[in-house]
């Protein structure tokens, strides 16, 4: 390697979590940054110094860099149904609330204006990729597009109608024609996000799974959420959902569990037997009193469980730092196991277990030479977050998202000390509030005339 050699940009934090290899925290090194947006190395700042003349040096002295973090479960565009319908369990909540303000409200350009104030909202708390459930995924690509975020687009179906579609063969359809459009752009990646057991037929099922061979595409589904999912689900077809899944074929290393709260101990091992993630929503969870998923049992059986807010209705802030705290200490207080999900288990969790799911490990997750250079910096700086005994820890239990001051996706940074970089997240941003009194309006004079 020449001395000389030019790099787009070296990032010189106090310290790094790079995920891989794991268990480690960096002090004293730095990344460099191609052109191509590709992490280059990751080395003492000494021997970069010699390697490398840098376009531009970020110092970060009070800093932690973590890969962005991966939200493995969202409906972004539900920002603007942000505490819609408080207080409710699930099927009160989705059948008097949620569906019917969708059923008025949903629209390409609801879509894209809730998205955007969710990739804002995620963008300044670390979050780098978000795994989409929601109508219109080609609104959502690109309010994501525009604003420098990457997505993980989900072809949502559910056997009902609405505005973005007419059954589940028009979902299908529009997706894949999307998809087709999109596949080479570089921040978007695809999945089938059939919405639920529930919510979909086997000749569904049979469909998706069929494009799945064709396309290699994984699937996203909500499984096993609430215990009466499940009771109605054996009364209609005779076995658990996830069992339906497992007679459909569907059981296997591209399927995300979404939730997945109530697993008993042969699903626990089929799971793991298979392959199959688990995106673990802890607040959603709790607030719609879903219940509390064992996941002490989940990580030893080897299961790949990732972590996602789900959407605002249900959380209601899009903030994997609290999410990560919260994860952590559930896992310890429903097993009475201090020692389960640590640190390190959790950064991996809301990093790398989240692009595996999607099957985007290979690009992003880790801080390694070769991938992208999708980061986030955390500031451990104020005197609320010290003394630093253990910074992995710190990451969990200590700073909240309002730590993070840069991010970067794909290279680029597009939150500099906490400001938007990009003419498209500034413009988000300029239009946020008037965005958000046009469909509050809206929706309180659809619900007023009901
Ligand atoms: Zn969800």
């Amino acid at each position: 390697m020449q001395k000389s050699t030019s790099v787009h940009e070296l990032i010189v934090p106090r310290w790094i979590v790079p995920i891989e290899p794991a268990g480690v925290v960096l002090e004293g090194h730095a990344i460099a940054i191609d052109e191509t947006g590709t992490v280059l190395a990751v080395l003492p700042v000494a021997d970069m110094r010699e390697r490398y003349v840098a376009q531009q040096e970020t110092h970060l002295p009070d800093h932690v860099v973590t890969p962005g973090l991966f939200n493995l479960h969202t409906h972004a565009a539900m920002t603007l149904l942000r505490g819609l319908g408080d207080d409710l369990p699930l099927m009160e909540w989705l059948t008097t609330r949620i569906w019917p303000a969708e059923t008025a409200l949903l629209s390409k350009e609801f879509v894209a204006a809730g998205t955007r104030l969710a990739c804002l909202e995620m963008l300044r708390g670390g979050t780098t990729c978000f795994s989409d459930m929601y109508f219109f995924p080609d609104a959502a690509g690109s309010a994501a597009r525009e604003i420098g975020i990457r997505a993980h687009l989900g072809i949502t179906v559910i056997d009902l109608p609405t505005a973005g579609g007419s059954d589940a063969d028009d979902y299908l359809d529009r997706g894949l024609a999307l998809y087709d459009r999109l596949r080479n752009e570089p921040l978007l990646s695809f999945a089938f996000a059939p919405h639920a057991p529930y919510t979909i037929s086997d000749a569904t099922f049979d469909r998706i799974s069929m494009l799945m061979g064709q396309t290699g595409l994984p699937m996203q589904i909500h499984l096993h959420e609430t215990e009466d999912e499940i009771r109605r689900e054996v009364a209609e077809h005779g076995i658990r959902p996830a069992m339906r899944l497992e007679r459909l074929g569907l059981m296997g290393p591209s399927l995300t569990a979404v939730h997945a709260v109530h697993l008993d101990d042969r699903e626990v091992a089929m799971f793991a037997d298979r392959g199959v993630s688990i995106a673990h929503c802890p607040a959603s969870n709790l607030k719609l009193a879903s219940g509390i998923p064992r996941i002490a049992p989940y990580l030893d059986a080897g299961i790949n469980l990732g972590i996602g807010t789900d959407g605002t209705a249900s959380n209601n802030r899009l903030d994997m730092p609290s999410e990560m705290r919260l994860a952590a200490l559930l896992a310890k207080g429903a097993s009475g196991r201090a020692d389960v999900f640590g640190a390190h288990q959790v950064l991996h969790a809301a990093t790398l277990a989240g692009a595996k799911a999607c099957g985007l490990d290979e690009r992003i997750g880790s801080i390694v030479a070769g991938k992208q250079a999708d980061l986030a910096a955390f500031d451990l700086s104020a005197l609320d977050y010290n003394p630093i005994f253990d910074v992995a820890s710190h990451l969990i239990f200590v700073a909240g998202r309002e730590a993070v001051t840069d991010v970067w996706v794909a290279g680029k940074a597009v939150v500099r000390k906490r400001q938007f970089m990009s003419d498209g997240a500034r413009a988000a941003e300029g239009r946020g509030a008037s965005d958000i009194a046009l469909w509050q309006n809206r929706m309180r004079s659809q619900l007023d005339a009901r």
